[in-house]
């Protein structure tokens, strides 16, 4: 069970595995229908958002999880116009996103307001901004309905979501996938949050499965998240067109310099080795 313990947070995991924070301070805590939300600070991590039990970002390491989920595919890319993010509502993602002066529309689709609500009054830095920015579109809904509609198309969907449990399970479904796939335009990059693979290998496996079926060229790219327990996160890749997963690393240092944006983890060359795959994780792709 994770919950307080004193001055104690814990989560724990189905392996019998746990990370503890020291709680400083409890800032909120909200039962918001769909989901329990609570942020909490703490001494090192600054602080810390959790929905159900399960840690979503934390001040401290969440520039290495938005940098990658976001910059590798805008880079890959390299003019991507229209960014539709589902889930996402700490504002990190739509934050990175907006840094690429290309973007003329940020479509952000989260099930829960009071995400984006607890994360601008307590964790702005999250943000930054980004939710009063004119290219950005909040939207209330469901992401696994959002998409079966006509919502137009997008050079780049990016997938923020809680893991396969709860309201995020719907996001790693194969028929969740197939629309994301009509609603990319020509040339489109989808890129998501699939876990650990070392402590969830069942979900690095299911995405490579459930992708592969809707997108000519899948595959995952990692980094590491200290608290994303376990080793380094996958993202998973999904387009069409399997040249946007090998741009070349000088190709992706002249947009990222022509783009001028800061970045604490994201780098060129960090962009291509994040797709070389050790074995372990291979096989499970195989
Ligand atoms: N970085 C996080 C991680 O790796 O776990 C994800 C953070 S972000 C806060 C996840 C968001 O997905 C939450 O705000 C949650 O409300 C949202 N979400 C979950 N299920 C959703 C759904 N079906 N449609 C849209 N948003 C959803």
């Amino acid at each position: 069970m994770n919950w307080f313990d004193e001055a104690l947070y814990t989560e724990w995991s189905d392996q019998g595995y746990a990370q503890r924070f020291h709680v400083s301070r409890v800032l909120h805590r909200v039962k918001s229908g769909q989901q329990d939300l609570i942020v909490f600070e703490t001494p090192f991590f600054g602080r810390v958002l959790a929905i159900d039990g399960v840690i979503q970002t934390t001040e401290r390491d969440e520039f290495i999880y938005h940098e990658m989920l976001v910059h590798v595919p805008l880079f890959a890319h390299g003019a991507a116009k229209r960014v539709l993010i589902i889930g996402g509502g700490d504002g990190g993602a739509l934050r990175e996103t907006l840094r690429h002066q290309t973007i003329e529309l940020a479509r952000l689709v989260e099930i829960d307001r009071h995400v984006i609500d607890i994360s601008l009054q307590f964790l702005p830095g999250l943000s930054t901004g980004a939710f009063d920015d004119p290219r950005t579109e909040v939207v209330i809904a469901d992401g696994r309905e959002y998409v079966k509609g006509d919502a137009g198309r997008f050079d780049i969907i990016i997938i923020d979501a809680t893991d396969p449990i709860g309201a995020g399970q719907v996001l790693f479904t194969e028929e969740f996938y197939r629309d994301c796939h009509a609603r990319l335009a020509d040339g489109g990059i989808l890129a998501a949050q699939c876990g650990v693979p070392f402590m969830q290998p069942d979900e690095l496996s299911n995405c490579h499965a459930r992708l592969s079926r809707s997108f000519a060229d899948v595959s995952f790219y990692l980094a590491a998240i200290p608290t994303y327990v376990g080793g380094a996160m996958a993202f998973g890749w999904a387009s069409d067109d399997s040249r946007l997963r090998s741009v070349a690393e000088d190709v992706l240092a002249r947009r990222f310099d022509s783009a001028a944006i800061e970045t604490g983890y994201y780098s060129p060359a960090a962009h291509r080795t994040a797709f070389t795959l050790p074995p372990y994780v291979q096989s499970l792709l195989d």
